[in-house]
């Protein structure tokens, strides 16, 4: 057995935690298997109770982008901490946190804190609602905007319909209110202007989709979605909770030159610590409370601890050439792999941004959720658990995006080149 301390433990949580975890993905459900059982991390590397040690592509989802444990925000976290853990009334930090926010995000005027990448986009929905007194929303098949219930939809069954609940829970009349749409698809979204254009109060997306694969939009199609949404007075929300502060310091917008409304963050910007912010255009900002009529408040959003981590990560990631290391580290792995699947002959389509990557096992161009479904599951199964044999720890599921961070060497990734070799002749 790879990880026996770790199943005995696994089998205790079964018993007083649903399915045994906290958050779906960490069950290996998708690989078939039980996972392990973190001790510690420490840069690239993460080990289990057992003692197991693994280079680890996942940094916790995306926030560890500066490895695991990085000194600087462990000792700024210890010093915050010795002045209270929580005040429930403004602290300087949160201060510090928005200055910092909207200096590196041109669309970013004012800017609210949360705890979570799911608080954030849901608090944006019913701002965006608010101002617009709208109630219906776009987003496309495939993005993830967290768990909250307008964004748990997923497409109905004719080309344009309203979405279904893509979980037991979420009322239909709810889900009636959230129109799915496939992505990098201007028809449909033109289509489903003309239909209910003076009823959308808010367009969003993931605007490089990573949370079913990583898939890339095509030339033109985020411009679009400006121009589209302007036209007709409809909110445009980036969701950057994965990519913001990962591909650069003001995220995908800042790559593309596409300017939206309301920005989504969380992961990088909480350093590990539970993170999230939403803000954008001033106009639209001050529609929340206190200052209008739309509701939303934290009782430890702003906190200290969080706030601390966050902005020494940034601050790190400031350092001169951060993203262009992330990047060539991220370029080294990429020609690696490719080298390795030509060779062996293996149909694949390797996308990657900067520390982004994924890897699908399909010859299919990776355009949309239903291109990413082609993939070979069974394929990318063995592959998952070769690699963890071998002391590599991808993520447990083909939907996911593997992330790089400034920790990860060139031998680390000689490491895991040399293991793909290896589990590839295996499986
Ligand atoms: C992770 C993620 C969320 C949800 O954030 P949580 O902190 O897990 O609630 C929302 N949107 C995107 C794009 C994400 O990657």
């Amino acid at each position: 057995m790879r990880y026996p301390i770790s199943a005995t433990l696994f089998d205790i949580a079964k018993s007083v935690i649903p399915g045994g975890v906290n958050s779906p993905v960490r069950a290996f459900r998708n690989v078939g298997g039980d996972p392990f059982f973190v001790r510690r991390a420490k840069g690239s590397r993460i080990e289990d109770i057992d003692g197991n040690i693994y280079v680890d592509y996942i940094g916790t989802w995306g926030p560890a982008i500066l490895g695991h444990a990085p000194i600087a925000v462990i000792d700024a976290v210890h010093q915050a901490a010795k002045n209270g853990l929580s005040f429930g009334i403004p602290n300087e930090h949160e201060v510090e946190m928005a200055q910092m926010i909207c200096s590196w995000v041109p669309s970013v005027e004012k800017v609210r804190m949360t705890n979570s990448g799911t608080e954030a986009t849901m608090s944006a929905i019913r701002l965006a609602r608010g101002y617009t007194r709208r109630d219906k929303i776009i987003k496309f098949d495939g993005c993830y905007h967290g768990h909250s219930d307008s964004l748990l939809v997923a497409a109905g069954s004719g080309a344009l319909t309203f979405g279904e609940p893509d979980s037991a829970g979420v009322p239909a009349s709810f889900a009636a209110e959230t129109i799915v749409l496939p992505f990098n698809d201007p028809a449909a979204v033109e289509a489903a202007f003309a239909r209910w254009g003076e009823q959308i109060a808010a367009l969003i997306l993931e605007p490089y989709p990573a949370n079913a694969g990583l898939i890339l939009p095509q030339p033109g199609f985020l411009s679009f979605l400006r121009e589209i949404t302007e036209r007709h007075g409809c909110v445009l929300i980036f969701d950057e909770v994965m990519t913001g502060f990962r591909l650069g310091k003001a995220g995908v917008q800042g790559l593309e030159f596409v300017t939206p409304d309301l920005s989504c963050f969380g992961k990088v910007i909480g350093g590990g610590l539970p993170v999230g912010a939403f803000g954008g255009k001033a106009e639209i900002m001050d529609w929340l409370a206190p200052l209008g009529p739309v509701y939303q408040a934290g009782t430890l959003s702003g906190n200290p601890l969080a706030m601390v981590a966050g902005l020494t990560q940034l601050r790190e990631l400031e350092n001169a050439g951060a993203y262009e290391k992330l990047d060539q580290i991220g370029a080294y792995l990429q020609g690696g792999i490719e080298i390795i699947l030509t060779e062996k002959g293996i149909p694949h389509r390797l996308n990657r941004v900067g520390s982004m990557f994924c890897l699908f096992f399909t010859d299919q161009e990776i355009i949309n959720l239903e291109s990413v479904k082609t993939q070979d599951m069974a394929l990318f199964r063995k592959l998952f658990w070769a690699m963890l044999d071998k002391g590599i720890y991808i993520a447990p599921s083909p939907y996911e995006t593997g992330f790089l961070s400034l920790a990860h060497s060139r031998e680390d990734i000689d490491f895991t080149l040399e293991a793909l070799e290896q589990a590839v002749a295996e499986i």
